[in-house]
């Protein structure tokens, strides 16, 4: 068996005029189905891009990318943009909720762009509400919910197409620290369930609670000893 995530000697160099960056400097990682994984380091050291490649929202300069058993290193946008929407759910940082709609009808999008119906849909949404603990807060709008409760409607969103992995970029960055428990404590169950997790993070007590951290450094994986917090 593959794993679900393998990714081999990724380079992710950035021209800048006549200067180029290399974000990622040989990458190898691998990530099984099940696990949760916190990507931490410095500011600067290559997360975002790393995040970016396992999101598919971006590909490699060199190496390879394997997502699910396909190698998704070289494929176009539109291709690249299925699979986002068949294998990932995303939580970011600013939860990227639609202020106007009501928590459910945020939760059935990724549901609409991949063509389901509506009842399934609505039925669906609701069932992804009631596992983050949010089945009475259906109809409640974004700006009526505290920062938890709106990052739990962006987790119930990320989990409603049944995705192969959760990708969280900070997920806890704009949170207090009793939102961030909440969610924290959500991750946990997630995990316990069999979810597999990606976080990217650089606060200590967050990466702490995943089951394995994977420090990056200056565009590579370095040793865990190497991680101290920003
Ligand atoms: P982190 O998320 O850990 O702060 P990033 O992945 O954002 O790190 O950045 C890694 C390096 O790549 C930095 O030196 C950054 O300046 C550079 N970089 C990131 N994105 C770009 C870009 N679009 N163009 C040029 N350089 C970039």
């Amino acid at each position: 068996m593959s794993a679900l995530i393998s990714l081999r000697d990724v380079r992710k160099v950035y021209a800048t005029g006549a200067v180029e960056v290399a974000a990622l400097d040989g990458v190898s990682l691998e990530v099984e189905s099940g696990e949760y994984v916190a990507v931490v380091g410095p500011s600067g050291s290559g997360k975002s891009t790393l995040m970016n490649i396992l999101g598919c929202l971006d590909v490699p300069t060199e190496g390879t990318y394997s997502l699910a058993g396909e190698d998704v290193s070289t494929l176009d946008e539109t291709r690249l943009a299925d699979v986002r929407n068949r294998l990932i759910g995303f939580v970011f940082q600013q939860f990227n909720l639609l202020p106007s709609l009501p928590a459910w009808r945020n939760v059935e999008l990724p549901l609409v762009y991949a063509g389901v119906g509506r009842d399934e849909r609505r039925a669906r949404s609701m069932a992804a509400l009631e596992r983050v603990g949010l089945g009475d807060r259906a109809e409640h709008r974004p700006g009526e919910l505290s920062g938890g409760q709106q990052q739990r409607v962006a987790v119930a969103r990320a989990l409603v197409t049944e995705p192969a992995m959760v990708l969280a970029d900070e997920p806890t960055g704009n949170l207090d620290s009793r939102s961030t428990a909440d969610v924290l404590a959500l991750f946990d169950e997630l995990s316990r369930l069999g979810r597999t997790i990606v976080l990217i993070t650089h606060e200590r007590e967050v990466a702490e609670r995943a089951g394995r951290r994977v420090v990056v450094r200056d565009g590579r994986v370095a040793d865990e000893s190497m991680w101290s917090p920003a």
